[in-house]
């Protein structure tokens, strides 16, 4: 019998599909994983903006996460868009007993400017502490070091986590995504800008890609070069019109 990777995504659900649950599920199944997932939280959004937020509670989380557990424990998990403080909690007690690779996007802002974490950025350290890699791009790695009292390029060693600081938010042709290790070593990605308007959850697809292949167990460094060049590769395919703004990248 062939076995596929169970790859969990706790994020939060975009209705247009571009970003969130969405976006991983079609990432994992892409990649050759199942996909199972938990919704951190509702928006209401198009491809043009996020219009409101609203978190689901706390317990239907734990309880969800716990079933999933019992049956289809993950081989890697995915996090996501986390909205509060108290589904940070609930989802760092519910996974206080699995010991996979975990893959964590500090989404704090949608790229339309609307927030996506409503209380303090401290709140999310424990969390970010037990992650294998965390996703953030300049301006989410620049908020998380100010949370920390450190530079950006000391929250490896600051958090006991890698970090991939993503370069997609920064003008510019040319892309340089850097990989930051907790040891001290670096390595950087550097890649053409693809140029399309379908760039609506990159970063959900991006992580996702990195905890399918990390689920295959493939090592750290070669789960994020093949992830960087794959959804480079789908980028350049999303050659489609969906929506009046940044429209979805095409995972399949
Ligand atoms: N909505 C959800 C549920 C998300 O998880 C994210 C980003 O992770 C966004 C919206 C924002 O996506 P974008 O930054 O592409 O606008």
């Amino acid at each position: 019998m062939n076995t596929s990777p169970v790859i969990l995504t706790l994020a939060g659900f975009d209705p247009s599909g571009g970003a969130g649950l969405l976006a991983d599920i079609k990432t994992i199944h892409a990649l050759g994983g199942y996909g199972t997932g938990v919704i951190t939280a509702q928006t209401v959004q198009n491809t043009c903006h996020v219009r409101a937020t609203r978190m689901e509670p706390p317990e239907l989380i734990t309880a969800q996460i716990a079933a999933l557990m019992e049956d289809t424990p993950p081989a890697a998990v995915k996090i996501g868009m986390l909205g509060s403080a108290a589904v940070t909690d609930a989802i760092t007690a519910a996974l206080k007993d699995w010991q996979g690779p975990l893959v964590l996007d500090p989404v704090i802002a949608s790229s339309s400017g609307h927030p996506l974490y409503h209380d303090p950025l401290s709140t999310l350290l424990p969390l970010l502490r037990r992650a294998t890699l965390i996703t953030p791009n300049h301006a989410e790695a620049e908020q998380l070091a100010q949370a920390l009292d450190c530079e950006p390029q000391d929250l490896p060693t600051a958090l006991g986590c890698a970090v991939l600081r993503t370069g997609g938010d920064l003008a510019g042709g040319t892309l340089t995504d850097e990989l930051l290790m907790p040891e001290g070593w670096q390595q950087t990605f550097t890649h053409p800008r693809v140029d399309t308007p379908n760039t609506h959850g990159t970063g959900c697809t991006l992580s996702s890609a990195i905890a399918t292949l990390l689920a295959q167990k493939k090592p750290l460094e070669a789960a994020v070069a093949e992830a960087i060049a794959w959804m480079q590769q789908r980028l350049a395919a999303s050659t489609w019109q969906i929506g009046h703004g940044r429209g979805p990248i095409r995972h399949l």
